[in-house]
């Protein structure tokens, strides 16, 4: 991967990072939400269970992206973190946070080995 590339993925994963950070801060507010009346407690405790649902998955995605960025500080970004083998530009343009070449994601999403929180992430 030449200095170019890796800069505009640097780019791109330092823009996320930031849209990111700015949306887990707003969601905060949502997720801790309470009302004295018991038929908004209802509603609200279904809209709480979905704000949390996307906070977790935001979160996850962040500590990809978070990831990532320490792979290009390090050098070792855009090779797959279980074969070693390179990850393909088309896919790295398409989740540029992804740790694994396309084969082992797939492997993954069928099995589950051991990173299986940022498989998730990486779905999202
Ligand atoms: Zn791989």
């Amino acid at each position: 991967m030449t200095t170019t590339e890796r800069n505009k993925y640097k780019e791109l994963l330092e823009a996320r990072k930031a849209e990111l950070a700015v949306g887990l801060r707003n969601r905060e507010g949502i997720a801790i939400e309470k009302t004295a009346d018991a038929l908004d407690e209802v509603q609200l405790a279904g809209e709480r269970e979905l704000a949390i649902r996307n906070l977790d998955r935001e979160a996850n995605l962040l500590r990809s992206v978070r990831l990532a960025l320490a792979r290009i500080a390090d050098g070792s970004y855009g090779t797959c973190l279980h074969c070693e083998e390179d990850i393909s530009t088309k896919r790295l343009a398409a989740v540029p946070w992804t740790a694994y070449c396309l084969k082992c994601q797939e492997a993954a999403d069928r099995h589950q080995f051991e990173d299986s929180v940022e498989m998730l992430a990486d779905a999202a």
